[in-house]
């Protein structure tokens, strides 16, 4: 999703970008590879724009939420952490855990919808997504180990 779409998406709902909004979304989009919680989206946000608090990061950031320009996420860290929605339709990528140091790392192998498909056939219930998280050991704590 670029800028412009998500301006788009802001103006149909009747919300401007402003500079605020913008420059959160900045920060999500220059760190897309991350999963950011509200601090460390705040954390970034204040060295540009100082007079930004935190309460209309978190602000933002559900509004973003609620128009599905971002998704939270739950890494069971104790915070929700949050990245940009691929797009309107797009599936989400899955997530693998480091149980060792916490790194999140993105997996884009899904062989899920074949799941899915046999599930459906049994006719008990339509699934629109699904949500998969990995727990395990990232190849440094791995090495670190042994
Ligand atoms: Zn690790
Ligand atoms: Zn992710
Ligand atoms: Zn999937």
């Amino acid at each position: 999703m670029n800028i412009n779409a998500i301006k788009g998406k802001l103006q149909n709902e009747g919300y401007k970008l402003t500079t605020q909004r913008r420059a959160i979304l900045n920060v999500m989009i220059d760190n897309s590879e991350e999963h950011l919680s509200p601090e460390e989206v705040y954390n970034i946000v204040k060295k540009e724009y100082p007079d930004l608090g935190i309460a209309t990061v978190y602000r933002t950031l559900q509004l973003f939420e609620k128009l599905n320009i971002i998704c939270k996420l739950n890494f069971d860290d104790g915070c929700s952490r949050y990245e940009l929605s691929t797009d309107s339709e797009g599936h989400h990528h899955h997530h693998l855990i480091c149980l060792s140091c916490g790194k999140v790392i993105e997996v884009k192998l899904d062989l899920l919808e074949a799941l899915e498909e046999e599930i459906e056939k049994e006719g008990q219930f339509t699934i629109v997504d699904h949500n998969v998280k990995f727990y395990g050991h990232c190849s440094e704590c791995k090495n670190k180990s042994l």
